[in-house]
């Protein structure tokens, strides 16, 4: 579906057919996204914002555009709540060192999940060391699933803040992230969404969820690498410091003082990665074109047939078992390493990831050194999950 979009696609690998299952890490970008960066560098390059030629304007029309583009991809309320960053690792560092240093105090707690990549672990694991706060964690069943009973007995009188992912990375889990949204205002505590790993599989709807922070990376969403969001509820970004300093972010600079500039450039320090803004613009644009609901429907369907077939090799034990869940399928086969079963698929042209997938405590939760893991985009098909299922098949013997 939309393959022949994706010219990476024909690419073979030891004389084999390319099959890319490696989309939680990083999706393929179609040629419309290629081509916008291409007519960037060609056509429009310059530095944004401050410039007082046609290249310059031309270029920050372009940018600020996406920022538009964005707001209403996420439903937020005002184009200024969108922030542009390098990624979704950037955008929860920023909230962990700029929300932290104005709220979190001595003895004050910040909730997380088990299941969070270290990406949502250790900037909170940071600025507790740096505050003297601690972290609370909500613990998951064997199936991948947030015990949110657990979740509610965590909140104290010191929660400054819940931070935790819309969907695992290793496990699939979507978890019920507008309900734990209410729970933390319930307690007057606001609540940091990583969507790395939702905004390819699902509409996404800030106000819907109403959380106050929602996090995600270009690169996850046929969009290119180096460009990410940082959305925040405006009433917080108003009381945040800011997280850089440097150009753009400042009103007034003297020898003594700066003030600061208005939202969002407040927290834009810098030359922002202007090709890859106007990258990640066609990269939306794509996902429209071709309809999220679509995307999640196909998904669905290729995560069921591969779940079905592979549940039906001898020894094979998928972790991340959640009703609601992405395509995203973690496994084992027998007593093998993962990494063997990722090197023997990589010999037929099969990319998947193996090893803890920056979740090394969901790892310790099992009691596993790993996973293989096989992620499915929405130009994956049915025949390549049944190459891999016989690739499988085949490597079964030689890893017993
Ligand atoms: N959170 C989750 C759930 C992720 O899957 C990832 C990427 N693997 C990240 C955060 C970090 O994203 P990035 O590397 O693009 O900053």
């Amino acid at each position: 579906m939309y393959r022949d979009e994706f010219p990476i696609l024909d690419t073979t690998v030891y004389g084999k057919p390319l099959i890319y299952f490696d989309n939680a890490a990083t999706t393929q970008k179609p040629q419309a996204v290629i081509d916008a960066l291409v007519r960037y560098y060609t056509t429009l390059n310059s530095n944004i914002h401050r410039g007082a030629h046609h290249l310059a304007n031309v270029a920050t029309e372009e940018y600020e555009q996406t920022r538009e583009a964005v707001r209403q991809l996420i439903n937020a309320e005002h184009r200024h709540e969108i922030v542009f960053t390098r990624g979704t690792t950037e955008s929860i560092n920023l909230v962990a060192s700029s929300f932290c240093q104005a709220f979190l105090r001595q003895g004050d707690e910040v909730i997380v999940s088990g299941m969070e990549h270290h990406s949502n672990l250790v900037p909170w694991q940071m600025a507790c060391e740096r505050q003297g706060a601690r972290l609370r964690v909500i613990p998951f069943s064997d199936d991948g699933v947030l015990d949110l009973e657990a979740y509610e007995g965590l909140f104290s009188a010191r929660t400054r803040l819940v931070a935790v992912n819309h969907v695992s990375n290793t496990l699939g889990t979507v978890n019920p992230v507008a309900r734990m949204a209410r729970t933390a205002h319930s307690h007057n505590v606001p609540i940091l969404i990583d969507g790395a790993q939702a905004i390819s599989h699902m509409a996404v709807d800030v106000r819907a969820l109403d959380c106050d922070f929602y996090c995600f990376s270009g690169h996850k969403m046929y969009g290119p690498m180096g460009v990410g969001v940082m959305y925040g509820k405006e009433r917080w970004l108003d009381a945040m410091p800011p997280y850089q300093g440097g150009g753009e972010m400042i009103k007034e600079v003297t020898l003594e003082k700066t003030t600061y500039n208005e939202l969002p450039f407040k927290f834009e320090a810098g030359t922002p990665a202007v090709g890859d803004v106007l990258g990640l613009h066609a990269a939306i644009d794509f996902m429209q074109r071709v309809g999220i609901d679509t995307i999640a429907r196909h998904e669905a369907e290729l995560t069921a047939y591969a779940t079905e077939q592979m549940t039906a090799l001898e020894g094979l034990r998928i972790y991340g078992t959640a009703s609601q869940k992405t395509s995203v399928v973690s496994f084992l086969m027998g007593a093998a390493h993962p990494y063997d079963v990722g090197t023997l698929l990589d010999k037929m042209g099969i990319a998947v990831r193996t090893g803890h997938h920056c979740t090394q405590p969901i790892m310790d939760r099992y009691g596993i050194p790993g996973t293989v893991r096989a992620s499915f985009a929405l130009y994956n098909t049915k025949e390549e999950i049944d190459t891999f299922v016989a690739a499988l098949r085949r490597i079964a013997p030689l890893l017993a």
